[in-house]
């Protein structure tokens, strides 16, 4: 047996809690549904067990490397006076080393290593140096003073004077979640210290109180990073002061503020009055992930069905196919409903991880399977795209066609190893490791299997350690086999998610559909017996009284999917996507003889799926007979062979044009491409 690789950590961490001198106030009201932490889950050899090893050997030393390359961390040094020099970069990039130091940290609970954490020591000695002596940490002040204010005057002149863009409060919601991680991951408290001397601080000087200052951060992040304080410390005044920089956005009616930000900041109305997600996506997506935690902690009922109208805005009108968010280019924001185009379509990697913390979020408050379905679309697909299977190559935005000349990404057709602003690799870096606690989680006698990766779990229901292992190739096969293996025989309720894509459902609104919204055979058996599929809230639901060694096997088909728009999306009029399981597919030019621009794809044309060991790791091809267009005389089509690769897979072998949405006859492709020629 192998229980003691399960309960030595579980009991370290156990221990970690129970020793915390007066910290035992735990939050009285919670989510409903409890995710089981990654210490928990030991990952298996599979698709992103591999990602994760990646992130953990590459991306992790990579983006420390650049962090020092790019005086990021030099920038502490000489705030502590440690060393001679400027400044250097943007004023907001301390929050990029606290997120290289979450993943980290992560990754340290997974794998102790003491090299890494050394140099983690090292760091945070030199960040502890930096911080003032009231607590104040924000480099470029303590090291220019009113200067950066001439040098980047988006510091503003004076402490939180120019909070709509001085991103003083956002560094230091990165630095919260940053110290608690490296505090759960080595029982550390020197970060956590840093942490809350910076956070008693904002809390002496905001409030309602007299004296105190009424303001709110321009760009999220506090919110989150003051949930998960109180979640360590208990300590209920960081809690409230989330819910304080919350409920004064918007300038609620009676409120004394004289401020109004608008619509970039979320700011424009009260957060609970708020319907339409607007403005710069990944602020929002903090914002609503914000509310969701403040929710769950006080049962402010106004916050969740603010967050449920957000979420059917977001999901019924302004989500991309792949489950990114935040069309425009311009100020990185969303676009109104409908406008989702393909090529200039901006969705920012770290709006996808922001889409997904909140999704995850909305399903502990609710305990829907639908909130997992987006969850995995993100995934798989608008997240993954973001960084190169080999770790150390980033894409900031994620459009769904490129024709190979807009430079769509910062400057280049291609992932880039780094950028000026580089938010999304160090953001990368911080959520691939939290993917695990994604798997399951549990609520009362319900365990939740929300996500299919091979490996074993355990779950603590009610003091009774459930372990379970997933067998499984998944996202290439639908077959998934869970043994279930209680400490001893108990009555317990396993939710296994039925995907939405094999109920007919290719996302939880009208926005995109199957166009033969057939519905899969979905077989379910539990010890080779066929179990009659119970759903509930999207979960097949087995309560039975489980035995050591209980066998449950799931089969989920995974033919070919053919997607339709909702017509309200002008771009995808007349076009057709492709998915398979939770992928979606796109065409490349090297696949397609470079006619993935001139590409059709009839309604009648059949398609294949093909396992290739040999490329970028192994993935399923997909391969059919389209047409392809001659773009000298649109008249004249010709057949040509078909071959799709899955969308996160793009962009990694030869530059070259690609398109996830295909005219389905040649007189789309023909309007399509005039209109395109007349608007460049
Ligand atoms: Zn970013």
């Amino acid at each position: 047996m192998q229980w003691q690789r399960f309960v030595l950590p579980a009991m370290f961490f156990v221990l970690l809690v129970v020793t915390l001198p007066a910290w035992s106030d735990t939050p009285k009201s919670d989510y409903p549904v409890t995710p089981v932490p990654p210490t928990q889950i030991e990952l298996g050899d599979g698709f992103w067990h591999d990602r994760m090893e990646t992130n953990r050997k590459v991306t992790i030393p990579y983006d420390f490397r650049k962090c020092e390359e790019t005086g990021r961390i030099a920038n502490f040094a000489v705030a502590a006076g440690q060393a001679d020099g400027k400044h250097q970069g943007f004023w907001f990039n301390d929050s990029d080393v606290f997120k290289v130091i979450e993943g980290a940290a992560y990754s340290l609970a997974l794998h102790p290593d003491p090299v890494l954490e050394k140099y983690l020591d090292e760091l945070i000695a030199k960040i502890a140096a930096a911080q003032q002596d009231d607590g104040y940490l924000y480099t470029i002040r303590t090291i220019h003073g009113e200067e950066p204010f001439r040098l980047q005057r988006y510091t503003g002149k004076t402490r939180w004077s120019y909070l709509e863009h001085s991103h003083e409060l956002y560094n230091v919601g990165h630095l919260y979640e940053a110290a608690v991680a490296y505090y759960q991951a080595t029982g550390k408290r020197t970060l956590l210290d840093v942490a809350i001397k910076n956070a008693n601080l904002v809390d002496s000087l905001f409030g309602e109180g007299e004296g105190q200052k009424i303001d709110v951060p321009g760009h999220q992040e506090i919110e989150i990073g003051l949930v998960k304080l109180y979640r360590t410390s208990g300590e209920k005044r960081y809690l409230d002061l989330a819910k304080f920089f919350l409920d004064h956005r918007g300038v609620p009616e009676g409120r004394k503020e004289n401020r109004v930000y608008g619509e970039y900041w979320q700011d424009h109305q009260p957060v609970t009055e708020q319907s339409e997600a607007v403005g710069h996506a990944v602020r929002a997506a903090y914002m609503y992930s914000g509310m969701a935690d403040v929710a769950a902690l006080t049962g402010e009922t106004s916050y969740v069905q603010a967050i449920d109208t957000l979420w059917e805005n977001v999901v019924g009108k302004k989500m991309y196919l792949t489950g990114g968010i935040g069309a425009r280019h311009h100020d990185e924001a969303f676009g109104a409903n409908y406008e989702l185009p393909n090529g200039s379509a901006y969705n920012e990697t770290c709006a996808a991880i922001g889409n997904a913390m909140w999704n995850h979020r909305m399903f502990l408050l609710h305990g829907e399977s639908k909130y997992i379905d987006v969850l995995e679309r993100i995934l798989y697909n608008g997240f993954l795209a973001g960084i190169s299977i080999d770790g150390d190559e980033f894409f900031y935005p994620n459009p769904l066609a490129s024709d190979s000349t807009y430079k769509f990404n910062k400057g280049s057709t291609a992932r880039q190893g780094w950028f000026a602003c580089s938010c999304c690799p160090v953001n990368i870096v911080r959520f691939i490791p939290a993917i695990a606690g994604y798997v399951y989680a549990k609520r009362d006698d319900d365990i939740y299997v929300n996500l299919f990766m091979p490996g074993e779990g355990t779950i603590d229901l009610g003091g009774d350690l459930v372990r379970l292992t997933q067998q499984t190739r998944y996202p290439w096969d639908g077959k998934v086999q869970i043994t279930v293996d209680p400490e001893r025989s108990r009555q317990f309720t396993l939710k296994i998610r039925i995907p939405g894509w094999t109920r007919g459902e290719c996302v939880p609104s009208d926005l995109y559909h199957y166009q033969d919204r057939a519905v899969g055979e979905v077989s379910l058996q539990v010890n080779g017996q066929e179990v009659p599929l119970e759903l509930q809230q999207g979960y097949a639901a087995i309560n039975r009284r489980w035995q050591p060694g209980d066998r449950v096997d799931l089969q989920l088909p995974m033919p070919i999917r053919r997607v339709l728009s909702n017509p309200q999306v002008v771009a995808n009029r007349g076009r057709v996507a492709l998915e398979r399981g939770p992928l979606v597919y796109c065409v490349e030019d090297v696949d397609n003889g470079g006619q993935a621009a001139n590409l059709i794809l009839p309604d009648t044309a059949k398609l294949d799926s093909r396992y290739e060991n040999d490329l970028l790791g192994g993935m399923v091809l997909l391969e059919g007979e389209g047409l392809v267009v001659d773009p000298d005389d649109p008249a004249k089509t010709k057949p040509a062979p078909l071959v799709g690769v899955p969308y996160y897979a793009w962009n990694h072998r030869e530059p070259g044009r690609m398109a996830v949405w295909l005219p389905r006859n040649r007189k789309i492709w023909q309007a399509q491409t005039e209109k395109s020629k007349e608007t460049k």
